[in-house]
């Protein structure tokens, strides 16, 4: 297959993917109730703090963080649609004057050091790598500042092979909640609270949407076998979870930035 195949297909499945999940209001499991428990443990922002939103796919999280914090929001997203979806919200909640949506990588931010007074991720930080982003994403922050992601997560040292090997295959580093922890403590942080997400952010908040988006997006693509696969994928991901939902789970984890 030629270079030019493959980046056709991987464009194919990225707008199929895009195209999907615009038809919803999350794109990762979490809800309202939890991004506010998340924020509750944040106690430095006031009307100047700068605060970054990676990964903010449509803005769901964003919008209800924007009505609970002072401060101005960065949302960042590699997926164009999604941030104009993302700004389009931001002016129907009229939060467009300290809410802007920004195309961009979450491997290349657009600030300068010690800038940011939060840093927000929820169900992202996977794209990067947890410990990279880590690491990576600390010197945006000001000392005393906090970063607050959510993450796929083991809760038992062991787990039927059937999930585990799932998990691995597509997310190598899904560890269990005191190796995060320890992660976090590594990459120069207070590790300041974790908390596991309820299982409605998984059923009502995330799989339920998803059944409604599943049916447009079969109609839309009727008969189109990449697209069928798509939605096969996405019915295996929520029947694994209904079957291991205690092994595993998406955990919140709120950390403060200290000198080093
Ligand atoms: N935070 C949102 C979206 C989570 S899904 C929510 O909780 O609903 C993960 C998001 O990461 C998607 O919107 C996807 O487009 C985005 N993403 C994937 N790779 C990225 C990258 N390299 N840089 C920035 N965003 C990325």
């Amino acid at each position: 297959m030629s270079n030019e195949n493959i980046t056709t297909i991987h464009e194919f499945n990225f707008n199929f993917i895009c195209d999907f999940f615009s038809n919803t209001k999350r794109q990762g499991p979490g809800s309202p109730e939890a991004t506010l428990q998340a924020l509750s443990f944040i106690d430095n922002l006031t009307d100047k703090s700068l605060i970054a939103d990676i990964g903010c796919g449509t803005g769901g999280q964003t919008m209800v963080l924007a009505q609970h914090a002072p401060g101005h929001i960065t949302g960042l997203d590699i997926f164009p649609h999604f941030i104009d979806l993302f700004n389009a919200n931001a002016e129907k909640f009229h939060l467009q004057n300290r809410v802007q949506g920004i195309v961009r990588s979450m491997d290349n931010l657009p600030f300068q050091d010690e800038e940011l007074d939060l840093i927000w991720s929820e169900g992202a930080i996977y794209n990067i790598g947890f410990e990279r982003g880590l690491k990576e994403w600390r010197r945006y922050l000001k000392t005393g500042g906090y970063i607050a992601v959510s993450e796929s997560s083991w809760f038992t040292d062991e787990r039927p092979v059937e999930i585990n090997d799932y998990w691995v295959s597509h997310y190598e580093e899904i560890d269990t909640i005191p190796h995060k922890v320890a992660q976090i403590q590594r990459a120069g942080y207070i590790p300041v609270a974790t908390f596991i997400l309820p299982e409605n952010c998984w059923t009502e908040h995330y799989f339920a949407p998803l059944v409604r988006a599943e049916e447009i997006f079969l109609d839309k693509y009727a008969g189109n076998k990449t697209a069928e696969e798509f939605v096969e994928y996405q019915r295996h991901d929520a029947e694994l979870y209904r079957k291991y939902k205690e092994f595993y789970g998406y955990v919140f984890y709120i950390a403060k930035k200290i000198e080093l």
